[in-house]
């Protein structure tokens, strides 16, 4: 064990991102007796759930130099798990009433929103964001003592510039905003429109199109469903498929599911692995996202290296920089808010030393050892942040460092019964 910090100390933290992750980070570092100054980029919290009509001027999202809508939220959207589950484990996602408020076990995006305002405003966690402030650059201040961070960010409204030494950063910067993308062999010669669906928000453009959404996450399973209603024809392809899927979906005359795509072809054809050839209008990809950390300039100490963001013991910390710079939300198959929760109690309580941490060396083991249990079982490197079914084993751990209560079973057993559910009637399990 590295010796642990002294007791109860207080530090000068900036969380970036007021978002789910960062909101709760804010209220557990300040519970702490952190002094703690949230950076936001946008003009209210709430991050991915703040809506909006706007969508990038590259539909792909891969150009450089186009302005980033944060969002990838589409009208339609309703949660996927129940309001229960959702919700963090000391502020309960309950019913409010409220004309625009949405009662339903699986509201939409905008009860979401809600919620997290009212969370907001329970804590008084606005009083603590920069509103309209990016920051730009986080890098170490070494000169400024050990483990100081450098915060470069720039103020909208009046167009300011700072500069600014903190002790710790968290990072909450959100996990999908920088698309990934399908390999298709033959599309720079095929003549379609490409998209992420990133940019999707609602069915009326596709109106009367033939589409072909790749991938099977939530969102192509919505927004298939979505678009089906005004299309002409909907294929979903699949890399996890088997080569001869070619599946009709119940209840629809216009909705298919393939395997993956084999080739495009200058004629605007599509030729699955199943043997068809359909004639397509526009690809959308619903190939997730990529970890993207702009601003972090950490001489190439913290990597993303084909989705994987290391080294970090336990998800959280660097151990180069442990305890000083933290990340919140980085492992995906999850209940969010709950982990977004202990994850912040328990950086809170090692900055200020109550809870301590293994040695730089011992974490590099630890993190070490995970890497070759995944490469000894053949999972690629993007998949090590999902978690699954591990992922209460992880919240429990956590909660044990906190001194925290245990995951609830009823939240447990009615996300796992959710998932079933879903598995199985993805059109009506809400
Ligand atoms: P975000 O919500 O993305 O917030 C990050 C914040 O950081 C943003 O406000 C952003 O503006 C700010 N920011 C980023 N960079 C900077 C910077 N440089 N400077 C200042 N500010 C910055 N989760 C569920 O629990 N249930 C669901 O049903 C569900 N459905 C989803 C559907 C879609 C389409 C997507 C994309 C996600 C869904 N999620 C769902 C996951 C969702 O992302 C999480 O619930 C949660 O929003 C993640 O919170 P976060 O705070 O980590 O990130």
């Amino acid at each position: 064990m590295a010796p642990a910090l002294s007791p109860t100390r207080s530090h000068h933290v900036a969380v970036i991102g007021a978002g789910p992750a960062g909101l709760v980070a804010a209220r557990e570092l300040r519970r702490e007796g952190h002094s703690v100054v949230v950076f936001e980029k946008q003009k209210q919290v709430g991050g991915t759930w703040i809506y909006t009509d706007e969508v990038e001027s590259d539909p792909l999202s891969v150009d450089p130099t186009r302005s980033v809508v944060h969002s990838s939220v589409y009208r339609s959207l309703r949660i996927n798990g129940t309001r229960e589950c959702t919700g963090y484990r000391d502020f309960p996602f309950v019913v409010r009433s409220g004309v625009s408020r949405d009662p339903r076990r699986f509201p939409s995006h905008g009860e979401v929103l809600a919620y997290l305002k009212d969370f907001a405003k329970e804590f008084g966690i606005e009083e603590m964001v920069r509103f309209e402030t990016e920051v730009v650059k986080v890098s170490p201040a070494a000169e400024e003592g050990i483990g100081k961070w450098r915060i470069e960010s720039t103020e909208k409204e009046k167009k300011v510039r700072r500069d600014e030494i903190y002790d710790a950063v968290v990072v909450c910067n959100g996990h999908y905003v920088e698309p990934r993308h399908a390999e298709i062999p033959g599309i720079s010669s095929w003549p379609g429109k490409e998209m992420h669906s990133h940019n999707y928000r609602i069915p009326e453009p596709f109106r009367d199109k033939v589409v072909v959404l790749i991938g099977n996450s939530s969102s192509a399973e919505d927004i298939s469903r979505d678009i089906a209603r005004v299309a002409k024809e909907v294929h979903v392809a699949c890399r996890s498929n088997p080569a001869d899927t070619f599946i009709k979906q119940t209840g629809y005359n216009n909705l298919w599911t393939h395997s993956m795509i084999e080739s495009v072809h200058e004629d605007g054809s599509v030729v699955y692995q199943n043997g068809k050839t359909i004639s397509v209008d526009i690809i959308m990809h619903c190939t997730g996202y990529k970890y993207h950390f702009p601003f972090l300039d950490t001489n190439g100490i913290v990597t993303v290296d084909d989705n994987r963001v290391g080294p970090l013991y336990k998800d959280v910390f660097p151990p180069a920089f442990a305890p000083w710079l933290s990340f919140i939300g980085i492992p995906w198959q999850v209940l969010p808010f709950p982990m977004f929760e202990l994850q912040s109690k328990w950086i809170a309580g090692v900055l200020s030393g109550r809870i301590p941490l293994p040695s730089k060396e011992d974490m590099m083991i630890e993190i070490k050892t995970f890497y070759s249990t995944l490469e000894v079982q053949g999972i690629p490197k993007r998949y090590t942040h999902r978690m699954g079914n591990t992922q209460f084993e992880y919240d429990n751990w956590l909660a044990s460092q906190c001194g925290c209560s245990e995951t609830e079973e009823w939240r447990k057993e009615m996300c796992l019964a959710n998932g079933v559910r879903k598995e199985a009637h993805p059109e009506t399990y809400r």
